[in-house]
């Protein structure tokens, strides 16, 4: 093995040294051809470079008629070197002209050669060119050469993509690196933001490609993959992993993966050919991703997509990275790309320097994207793809507003894009015009519209957005975002900060929601559950420790002294749970005046209609409770038995629909019944057409993220509500299901010029 390894690991120094000196990139390319084609005695070696027109161009060679450099010519799919391109495969022939794909360029001269190898030059799973070696003789290429040629080609993805040959390309022409992409995406929060690429947990740039000591380098990738299983046991060892089933089953594949001894060997041998142990976890992943590009399968997609993770561990490991490191080198426009996110990992980036934020998962509703929405950051989801299509540093386009992802836009799409936002920045004009005009329907009903928040960084858009007053204020995000349980002062300073910036219009505190898709890495006493979304979450879990919610709440009534305190129960299933939870803040309300504390002058206690068996307990409920606020994203989730974090089946079916509608109508008219004030506070709150299928129904409170309710005060404005309402009684009262209510509100809407 040493023998063989010796020919690639003597070419990976020369190439090295040829790297560094200081040449014209044709000289640099001219010699690296030539010293391939002789260490691995071969007749010929070429380069070829995919340009953003799909076409290969020849950009070097050794052997080949030299005046066919930047002539010959081979499309994506054409001949073998379009082959390889199209497949991200080896090709290795012992007679190239017996190929079926063989297509014959005469300018080349290289029908007097037999045997070919040819590999593809890829970076991050993308093909970027074809590095091809040839012989006279008829002979196959041996495994160890293949694996050289393939290490090799990875040094020239780099020069490539750095840019070194982008100064050999003719004007007009652009390398396929540098293509702008469009990829079509799912609208997650309104606003268009452009800046610049950050990849959110970003693929490493392994800068040291080749070893000094091949041993040396094994025993890293040894004591990395060590660190790594160890990592990955500890882990899957912690209660909190079950959270998403998901999660779980990630990681253990994971760790399956850590042990896959095919995958380990690929590293060592990559290593024996001469890379460091860093870049040979590069090269090894670059490999299988571009053969799993080009598979279908998407369980097997999904697997390589863990593989990636696995290998950025890994490569983290080897390089000591955190992600502290990447914070400080955030560009002043940032356009974080993830393959998923949490809602924590968000808000680790500075707010004033992101734009906008691209996720290939998650759907509307889940955590990360509700605290996009707090922050006011554009966001488009399910944009598939995105993460191997951009690099770091990127421009970027991300429009939220019709749903895509710009990479590397055009000038003329970021003019475009550029007047979109001058534009939206007008409209902003006018929706803070309106902020001054009372809130009320064309027909002259008056609506309230208040705003969710959940952090101190909301605040400032109570003022902003002219909400009536915040509907949902989600407690679990302080708790989110910390590292330990926040201490009974720090959420009483928050509580405080908030009524104080609201300046005695009302907020409604919601008891701590963690469990389910919301995560707290230091509660340890999550089990791992099958089923999380159903699990020990919410009022359930703070029932059975009530500490945290005597804790809480003796913070909420201490911060709101002398002032009016709403505070209301999330996940309630049934009425016995109020009664509990009632005595635990009488509880509270009462050791407090004990010690001669300042108390609420008012206490109001509301319940989240979230669980669908309360919808036969309603009248009870009214009559129990001060207040009762639909939350409509767990509400929706559970009536169609559709996990709202999951992108396959999260958006599969329409709220704005008439069975949904029916029952949200059915809540009005409890409320109404039993002199029971309602509000709404989940995302359906958010959208003219659906806040207004809300006021159709009853609803005359909503809450919804701060930036909506400019665009949802101007539809309420123009609403002739009485007129909606019975076209809505109508449509809910027939005897069919299947009215396309969405389509009837778009055209109700163009009718009566109600903007939407
Ligand atoms: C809801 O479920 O609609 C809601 C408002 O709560 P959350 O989105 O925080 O679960
Ligand atoms: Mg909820």
């Amino acid at each position: 093995m040493r023998e063989t390894a010796a020919g690639p690991r003597l070419l990976l120094r020369r190439l090295r040294e040829l790297m560094a000196e200081p040449l014209e990139p044709q000289d640099r390319l001219d010699r690296i051809v030539h010293h391939i084609a002789q260490n691995m005695v071969a007749e010929v070696c070429s380069l070829y470079v995919l340009r953003a027109d799909s076409v290969l161009e020849l950009y070097a060679t050794e052997g080949l008629n030299p005046s066919s450099v930047h002539h010959a010519q081979l499309r994506l799919g054409q001949g073998l070197v379009g082959t390889i391109a199209a497949s991200a495969r080896p090709l290795n022939l012992s007679e190239a002209q017996k190929h079926p794909a063989f297509a014959y360029l005469p300018e080349t001269g290289e029908e007097i050669y037999n045997s070919f190898l040819g590999v593809p030059v890829l970076r991050a799973g993308r093909t970027l060119g074809v590095l091809v070696v040839q012989n006279r003789t008829m002979r196959q290429y041996r495994e160890d050469e293949i694996e050289a040629l393939e290490t090799t080609a990875m040094v020239i993805a780099e020069m490539i993509a750095t840019g070194d040959l982008a100064r050999l390309t003719r004007p007009g022409i652009e390398l396929d690196l540098s293509r702008p992409v469009t990829i079509s995406a799912a609208p997650f929060n309104e606003g268009i933001g452009l800046g610049h690429v950050v990849l959110h947990e970003p693929r490493i740039v392994v800068t040291n490609l080749f070893n000094e000591d091949s041993e040396e380098e094994v025993e890293r990738l040894e004591g990395a993959l060590g660190s790594l299983r160890l990592s990955l046991d500890d882990m899957l060892s912690r209660r909190d992993v079950a959270f998403e089933g998901e999660h779980r089953a990630v990681l253990e594949a994971y760790r399956m993966f850590a042990d896959d001894t095919g995958w380990v060997r690929r590293l060592h041998e990559a290593i024996r050919n001469g890379l460091t142990a860093e870049a040979a976890v590069e090269k090894v992943q670059s490999d299988m991703r571009a053969r799993m590009l080009h598979m279908t399968d998407p369980y097997l997609r999904e697997r390589m997509s863990d593989f990636d993770d696995l290998a950025n561990r890994l490569l983290r490991m080897l390089l000591g990275h955190g992600p502290e490191t990447l914070a400080a080198s955030l560009p002043r426009d940032a356009i974080i790309v993830a393959r998923s996110m949490g809602a924590a990992e968000l808000l680790d980036y500075p707010r004033e320097k992101l734009r906008g934020l691209v996720l290939e998962d998650g759907a509307i509703t889940s955590h990360v994207v509700i605290v996009a929405r707090a922050m006011g950051i554009p966001v488009a989801g399910q944009a598939k793809g995105a993460v191997s299509m951009a690099e770091n540093g990127d421009a970027a386009i991300v429009d939220g507003v019709e749903g895509a992802v710009h990479l590397r836009p055009t000038a003329d799409v970021e003019a475009a894009f550029a007047e979109k936002v001058r534009f939206r920045a007008r409209r902003q004009e006018l929706y803070r015009e309106l902020r001054k005009k009372p809130s009320v329907t064309r027909d002259g009903v008056p609506v309230e519209l208040m705003m969710n928040a959940g952090l101190a960084v909301d605040l400032p858009q109570l003022a902003e957005s002219g909400a009536a007053g915040i509907g949902l204020f989600r407690s679990e995000l302080q708790f989110m975002v910390a590292s330990t349980f926040p201490r009974a002062e720090a959420q009483e300073r928050l509580y405080r900060d908030v009524l104080d910036a609201a300046r005695g219009k009302p907020v409604t505190f919601r008891t701590i929601d963690i469990g389910g898709d919301k995560v707290l890495p230091y509660f340890k006493a999550m089990e791992n559950e099958e089923n999380p979304a159903l699990g020990w979450r919410a009022v359930r879990l703070t029932l059975d420790r009530p500490g945290l919610l005597r804790t809480q709440m003796r913070a909420l009534l201490k911060a709101a002294g002398g002032r009016e305190l709403r505070v209301m129960l999330p996940m309630v299933t049934e009425i016995a749970e109020i009664r509990q939870a009632r005595e635990i803040i009488d509880r509270e309300v009462r050791h407090l005046s004990r010690f001669a504390h300042h108390l609420p002058n008012t206490l109001k206690l509301g319940a989240m209609i979230e669980v669908p068996s309360l919808m036969w307990q309603l009248e009870e409920l009214m009559n129990t409770v001060d207040f009762v606020s639909v939350g409509s994203n767990d509400l929706f989730q559970f009536v169609t038995a559709t996990d709202r974090g999951n992108s396959r089946v999260g958006d599969r079916f329409d709220p704005i629909s008439v069975p949904f509608l029916r029952l949200l109508r059915q809540i009005t008219e409890a409320g109404r019944e039993a002199g029971t004030p309602v509000t709404l506070c989940g995302e359906l709150a958010g959208r003219p057409i659906s806040a207004m299928a809300l006021l159709g129904v009853g609803y005359r409170s909503i809450s919804m993220s701060p930036a909506a309710i400019g665009p949802v005060k101007a539809m309420l404005t123009e609403l002739p509500l009485g007129t909606l309402t019975e076209l809505m009684d109508d449509t809910l009262n027939a005897q069919t299901c299947e009215k396309d209510v969405r389509g009837m509100l778009a055209a109700f809407a163009a009718e009566n010029d109600i903007p939407l």
